[in-house]
């Protein structure tokens, strides 16, 4: 059911003696429940839309309806507690000499009224912080967590639709998924519609139910979130799309510090998972499903691509195969070095990143994986980087699974990784879940579907034969906890 609609909205401004036309006849629905999406380069309209909407500005033109009934020029204070915005500077949109619990009460007071409740604790651990934290000033608050308090303040007048202008575009890469992870649910559980903009679409897609691309005050089309980014119809849409796939490389070196970290802290209790692993019969499933793709008859030269500890390294060296292991945390690998060592087999272990290695191409018959593709920032240049690196007709074993908790899909997120302290995550504390929550929410693929989108990077990147079997982890799984877990093998061939 449509909540909010636009006509032919337009407005325009008047700057040094010449018109610009902000908006020119822009019209949208946006339903119950939904979480709307403009994108659009610096100076589309995107924020004098919301202006509109939010009756900050009035309209040169058209007209806004709300539940179906136009929205006079002079709102009601029921209006501006229906429709409440965030802005991009979350710090600057709380009063700087009050507490941020001032703040959020005076906005319940006023919008609310004198006698109305208003529980400042319950809404700090609402949005992930420390209810200590509401005492502060906002100066003295990250961006991150005064983003936090905007939407805690926002909620605390139970509105009926978030207006969101760029409110992750000050954050830095793992706060940015938090937000948006965190506007994803509190629209969910208390059936908000929000309309969310931002200029990358990426982010757009994350958590959008819908698109509206915007150029020049007008309309280039609007449709469903992955529609719009996996066929997009007009060019301008086209040029956003390749503008943000460009990997930033601040947020490589950001997550790839954050992704190091993590798995130093844990290198240690992993390695006993595997060594767990190691004398168990699953080692000989999980050969198994290998030797099923790889030429039995020779010795082959293998990659294990993010060979974390070593594991399918000294399978396969075990089996007689020259193997190379590349990780890109050391302490990981001085685990694998030490499994090796007291194995008495010879494996190279390197530091490296699988998604720019140093080899020159063509050395490898096969590169196997096993975890790794889900926590990548960049897949694709993975899927590129081993294609370069077999020899033709080599191949590609991925095994993954959807592990990632994807921002939008509620039933998809079945977190795998928090809930289970079993079988795989022994000695992951609640500081490191969160960690590895916010680099799974950073990376591509906490915004796919999977292993489809895996079919589709492997092809592009110039494999053939490309063929995913979702039943593997049920075979090699079998009687333990993640036997249900999506695990999925991606074959490919060069
Ligand atoms: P976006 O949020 O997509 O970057 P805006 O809605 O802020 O775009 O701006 C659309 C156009 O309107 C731009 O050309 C901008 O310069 C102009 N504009 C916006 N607000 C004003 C204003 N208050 N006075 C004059 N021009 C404005
Ligand atoms: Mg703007």
């Amino acid at each position: 059911m449509t909540i909010l609609e636009g006509n032919n909205l337009s407005k325009h401004y008047t700057v040094r003696g010449s018109r610009v036309d902000a908006l020119a006849g822009v019209s949208f629905a946006l339903s119950d429940g939904e979480i709307l999406g403009i994108v659009g380069e610096s100076g589309s309209g995107k924020s004098t839309l919301l202006r509109l909407i939010s009756g900050l500005e009035a309209p040169d033109g058209g007209e806004l309806l709300l539940d179906g009934a136009p929205l006079p020029a002079k709102r009601t204070r029921e209006h501006y507690r229906a429709i409440q915005m965030i802005f991009q500077d979350a710090t600057g949109s709380f009063h700087p000499r009050r507490s941020i619990a001032s703040s959020i009460r005076e906005s319940v007071r006023n919008l609310c009224g004198r006698d109305a409740a208003c529980d400042l604790a319950a809404l700090s651990v609402r949005v992930g912080l420390e209810p200590e934290l509401v005492e502060r000033l906002p100066g003295n608050l990250s961006g991150g967590q005064c983003q936090r308090f905007a939407i805690a303040r926002a909620v605390a007048v139970s509105p009926r639709i978030l207006l969101c202008d760029e409110i992750t575009s000050a954050l830095d890469v793992s706060s940015q998924a938090q937000v948006l992870r965190l506007l994803s649910d509190v629209c969910r559980e208390n059936h908000m519609s929000a309309v969310f903009v931002s200029h990358d679409i990426a982010v757009v897609r994350c958590v959008c139910d819908r698109v509206m691309v915007l150029r020049g005050g007008r309309l280039v089309e609007s449709g469903g979130a992955e529609e719009i980014v996996t066929a997009p119809a007009e060019d301008y849409t086209k040029e956003l799309i390749s503008s943000v796939l460009e990997i930033d490389e601040a947020y490589m070196t950001e997550i790839t510090e954050r992704i190091e970290h993590y798995w130093t802290q844990r290198a240690h209790d992993f390695n006993t998972v595997r060594q767990n692993e190691l004398r168990d019969a699953i080692s000989g499933r999980w050969m198994a499903e290998m030797g099923v793709f790889l030429p039995q008859n020779r010795p082959l030269d293998v990659l294990d691509a993010g060979t974390g500890t070593g594991y399918f390294a000294i399978l396969l060296a075990k089996a007689g195969h020259r193997v190379t292991g590349i990780d890109l945390t050391p302490a990981m690998l001085a685990e694998a070095e030490a499994t090796a060592r007291t194995e008495g087999l010879a494996i190279r272990f390197l530091r490296m990143d699988v998604q720019r290695t140093d080899f020159p191409d063509e050395s490898f018959d096969a590169v196997v994986t096993r975890n790794l593709t889900w926590t990548l920032p960049d897949p694709e240049a993975a899927y590129r980087e081993w294609f370069r690196l077999l020899r033709p007709g080599g191949v590609l074993l991925n095994f993954d699974a959807a592990y990632a908790e994807n921002v939008r899909h509620q039933n998809q997120r079945k977190s795998y990784v928090t809930e289970k302290d079993v079988y795989g995550h022994i000695g992951i504390t609640p500081a490191l879940s969160e960690e590895n929550a916010e680099i799974t929410l950073s990376v591509p693929a906490s915004r796919h579907a999977r292993p489809a989108w895996d079919l589709a990077l492997a092809a592009a990147a110039g494999f053939s034969e490309v063929a995913a079997d979702e039943t593997a982890g049920a075979r090699i799984l079998q009687e333990k906890d993640l036997a249900d877990a999506p695990l999925f093998l991606l074959r490919a061939v060069k």
